[in-house]
């Protein structure tokens, strides 16, 4: 036999290993079946959990140790801690797997909403402009007759240029689409420029689910009112 210390055991096995020797060891020497002296079952349930501040903890670990039903007792509480721990620590793992799966795969990304997302990437941005520059513009409170036959516009992703009556400053503008009922469909903001033969106001809109029809252009600055250009969308 060698003396040698085995330093290679897992801690646990070396506990598993001493508990069973000294399980052994006391069936045979302090069977104590009458339970003189045994202590309450809360004392040794403290043992188990290794509640260090349980009063008088000591003591019972020494009383576990030198009477067998007691120790008895301790493994088979031990045992059960062990499984119940083993148990809340697999539902983290299912919980964990259940979130990810819901990551990967739940409605937020399904197919439904994936399609409207890849339609509006893929459909082409189309350059248009809208050259109001010889209109006159209409204020709600002063109608004016129209010079011509108002501009067509194609109902698009646009990146639109609309040219603005002469006079006009540059600046911030805010830009509607609004029915003949004046209810807004569309809207979108931009700056004007002057670029070198018409005040140039630069916007971005999508007018794809716009009905086709007739419209009034309402584009205000910060600091004016409301102008109305009318438009045909088709
Ligand atoms: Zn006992």
């Amino acid at each position: 036999m060698s003396d040698e210390p085995k330093r290679d055991l897992p801690a646990r096995r070396v506990e598993r290993r001493l508990i069973k020797i000294a399980g052994a060891a006391l069936r045979e020497n302090s069977a104590n079946p009458e339970r003189i002296g045994c202590p309450d079952p809360s004392a040794v349930e403290a043992a188990v959990r290794r509640r260090l501040n349980f009063p008088g903890l000591v003591d019972v670990v020494d009383h576990i140790a030198t009477c067998a039903p007691c120790f008895e007792q301790y493994n088979r509480q031990r045992q059960r801690l062990r499984i119940r721990n083993a148990g809340t620590a697999m539902l983290g793992c299912v919980v964990l797997l259940v979130l990810g799966f819901l990551w990967l795969h739940g409605p937020a990304k399904g197919p439904n909403y994936k399609e409207p997302i890849a339609k509006q990437v893929s459909a082409p941005v189309l350059i248009a402009t809208l050259d109001y520059r010889s209109w006159t513009a209409d204020r709600s409170d002063q109608p004016r007759p129209r010079p011509t036959e108002p501009p067509h516009l194609t109902r698009a992703r646009l990146d639109l240029t609309i040219m603005l009556p002469i006079g006009t400053e540059d600046g911030g503008f805010t830009v509607q689409f609004r029915t003949s009922t004046n209810e807004s469909v569309a809207e979108a903001t931009g700056t004007a420029t002057w670029d070198g033969t018409a005040e140039a106001l630069k916007i971005r809109t999508d007018l794809r689910d716009v009905p086709a029809g007739r419209y009034n252009v309402a584009i205000q600055s910060r600091n004016s009112s409301v102008r109305l250009y009318p438009l045909v969308l088709e």
